[in-house]
């Protein structure tokens, strides 16, 4: 017995009149994007109420409920198997050899028939049905009862047109929001364990991603960017395409090296980082920033250097693991497959010229002040970081 067809659940709340029907198109189109590498040519489409995802072929079942597993906006993946029309003998005896396969030989659980009928010339009608069906089930395995209020294993049955559908088992999808059901924010994206995790979180509720990476070569590898370009690929794998900016800081940094105090590097640096991210994310429609900061995590994110960086921002910043502990957020990342990745140990650009010790307190005056002495250069390098940017778009699929 195969399952071929995936019943596809989502959570309906907050989707009503006009807004149900981008809902629900953006998720058969999310779908389809994450079933693309999958064998067997399966895809979704919708019904009314309803959507599917079916396979022409013979698909592999873990693959498909893996990639079904990425797509935001789905609460649940019913497998369900196809069964044709050929009278009510060749049903019982399916649906048996369907409990038996999927439950054991010796299930002993508490049941419920629910038969529904699309086709309402099927010579019975629903209550039959799950009478009928359920009188089988009681002769075929000595252990099993039916409960019809709480039961361990509700059997669905749906008469459809061209075949019957035989559903009970299911999976929890990821939840959240279609990726493209709200507008698009540019994700701060380092090779931390953080920033992807905090893409992921806001992809969730419907949000499309870009990316920003500073690197500052010769100090930072050609491995460090690559590292940031393989997790940009592993948070696509959920958000869909990332256009990833990738921007020379090398110059930017050294000047802030050479002409402000050590103590304020990091501080300063973050406030350019969040300028230029801002910047670039106005020319790509992006509405919001997006950071992997958790407050108090390091001296650059306690909440008065936070309000230090955050006052050169105008768009909104979402900060999805600020209330967060390293250990909730290393395990979002071990989820989401990130986490392997993001420990393998090449330099950050925030990483190369770290003071002994930061100031955990910055000034807002102060640091305005130190940042004074860029006066001279920094608008000519801020230009040339801009303009030099190299984008990569990032799809998370292929294998
Ligand atoms: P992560 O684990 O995400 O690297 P972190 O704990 O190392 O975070 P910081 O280095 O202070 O923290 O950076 C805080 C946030 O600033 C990061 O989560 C990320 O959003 C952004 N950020 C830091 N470095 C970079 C970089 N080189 N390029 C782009 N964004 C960065
Ligand atoms: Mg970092």
């Amino acid at each position: 017995m195969r399952f071929n067809t995936f019943l596809i659940k989502y959570a309906e709340i907050g989707i009503k009149g006009k807004n149900r029907a981008v809902f629900e198109d953006t998720l058969v189109r999310q779908i389809n994007r994450a079933l693309k590498d999958c064998e067997g040519d399966v895809k979704a489409y919708k019904q009314p109420g309803r959507i599917y995802a079916e396979a022409e072929g013979d698909c592999d079942y873990d693959e498909v409920i893996e990639a079904l597993g990425r797509v935001f906006g789905i609460s649940g993946i019913c497998p369900v198997v196809q069964l044709k029309d050929e009278g009510f003998e060749k049903l019982a005896g399916d649906v048996i050899d369907y409990i038996r396969e999927v439950y054991g030989a010796d299930c002993a659980k508490t049941f419920k028939v629910n038969a529904r009928r699309a086709r309402k010339d099927y010579p019975m009608n629903s209550q039959q049905i799950n009478e009928d069906l359920g009188e089988r089930i009681l002769d075929a395995f000595i252990g099993m009862r039916v409960n019809v209020h709480d039961p361990d294993i509700l059997l669905n049955i749906e008469v459809r047109e061209k075949f019957i559908c035989l559903y009970s088992i299911t999976i929890p999808g990821p939840g959240g929001m279609p990726v493209g059901t709200n507008g698009k924010a540019m994700l701060l994206l380092s090779g931390g364990i953080d920033s992807p995790v905090a893409g992921y979180m806001i992809a969730k509720r419907g949000v499309r991603l870009d990316a920003t990476y500073f690197h500052a070569p010769p100090y930072t590898s050609d491995m460090a960017k690559q590292k940031v370009i393989d997790l940009a690929r592993i948070v696509a794998k959920y958000s869909g395409t990332i256009a990833l900016h990738i921007v020379n800081f090398t110059d930017i940094q050294m000047a802030i090296y050479e002409k402000c105090p050590h103590e304020e590097l990091t501080i300063i640096m973050r406030r350019y980082m969040m300028k230029i991210a801002q910047d670039i994310a106005a020319k790509n429609e992006c509405i919001g920033l997006i950071t992997g900061e958790s407050i108090g995590q390091v001296a650059s994110q306690t909440m008065q250097s936070m309000m230090v960086t955050n006052e050169v921002c105008e768009l909104p910043v979402y900060r999805p693991l600020c209330g967060m502990d390293k250990q909730e957020i290393v395990e979002i990342s071990e989820k989401i497959g990130t986490f392997e990745t993001s420990i393998l140990p090449y330099e950050d650009c925030c990483t190369i010229y770290v003071a002994k010790h930061p100031v955990t307190r910055p000034s807002l005056a102060h640091i305005k002040k130190s940042e004074e002495r860029l006066k001279d250069v920094i608008d000519e390098l801020y230009k040339t970081a801009i303009e030099t940017e190299e984008v990569l778009h990032i799809s998370g699929s292929g294998k």
